[in-house]
């Protein structure tokens, strides 16, 4: 290839890769929030068998305290027992305990209930926890390749920017102008690459002709359609 092209080649390489890193330098960051929030969502989603085995944790230590209230208040009654006056009295008491007793055997139904429950959930919770491990790797794993990529780009730009420059000295002046102004109206792409008589940049056919030109010629040619100066690329080879 001929040398200015080459270099004209170099310098759009240069151009792109500097759109891609500004770019990526605005997109990232979205990027890890969505990643963030995404994840937030599916732990929230995923500890709701948690969250329910948490609130039948506490009604289970709310029986068992109902129950100890219970059996402090029938020891209470059988001690008052001991100091009762007439059978009236006695017989009031008697169903006192009575009903204790049933409110106690209630309570030991609900909580053998909540037992199982639990038992049922803790299962869940388990499998539940083992998802969400592999999820948070796969996020946190993720997360790391961006906020890498993310650390990179500054000094990416840099160079690629220092290498811009250097080139933009050797290309001659006039051509450098040419170059910025194609680029300019064809989406900061000024030089593309021709493959089987088509412009990768417009997709069109260059004509046969032309097509045999631009694999010989030392002249700069530009697409009839599109106007980017055209270089010969062959794929086959490249590939
Ligand atoms: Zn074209």
């Amino acid at each position: 290839m001929k040398e200015q092209l080459l270099l004209l080649v170099e310098l759009q390489e240069c151009d792109s890769q500097l759109v891609k890193i500004l770019g990526k330098k605005k997109t990232l960051p979205d990027k890890i929030d969505k990643l963030d929030e995404a994840f937030r969502i599916f732990q929230k989603e995923i500890e709701q068998n948690k969250r329910k085995y948490d609130e039948v944790k506490i009604r289970h230590v709310e029986c068992e305290n109902k129950i100890k209230k219970i059996n402090e208040g029938m020891i209470k009654t059988k001690e008052r027992l001991l100091e009762v006056k007439n059978n009236k009295e006695y017989q009031a008491m008697l169903k006192e305990n009575e009903t204790a007793e049933v409110t106690r055997g209630d309570v030991e139904t609900a909580i053998i209930t909540i037992l199982d429950e639990l038992e049922k959930l803790s299962v869940l919770v388990k499998k539940d926890q083992a998802i969400l491990d592999e999820q948070r790797k796969k996020y946190e794993e993720e997360k790391r390749l961006i906020e890498a990529d993310l650390d990179s780009i500054d000094t990416d730009f840099v160079s690629w920017e220092q290498k811009r420059m250097e080139l933009k000295g050797k290309v001659p002046a006039d051509l450098l102008v040419r170059y910025e102004r194609i680029k300019k109206s064809n989406n900061g792409v000024g030089v593309i690459s021709v493959w089987k008589a088509i412009c990768n940049g417009c997709h069109m056919n260059i004509p046969p002709q032309l097509y045999n030109e631009l694999q010989k010629t030392s002249e700069l040619i530009a697409c009839p359609n599109c106007h980017r100066i055209m270089y010969y690329e062959n794929r086959e080879r490249t590939a």
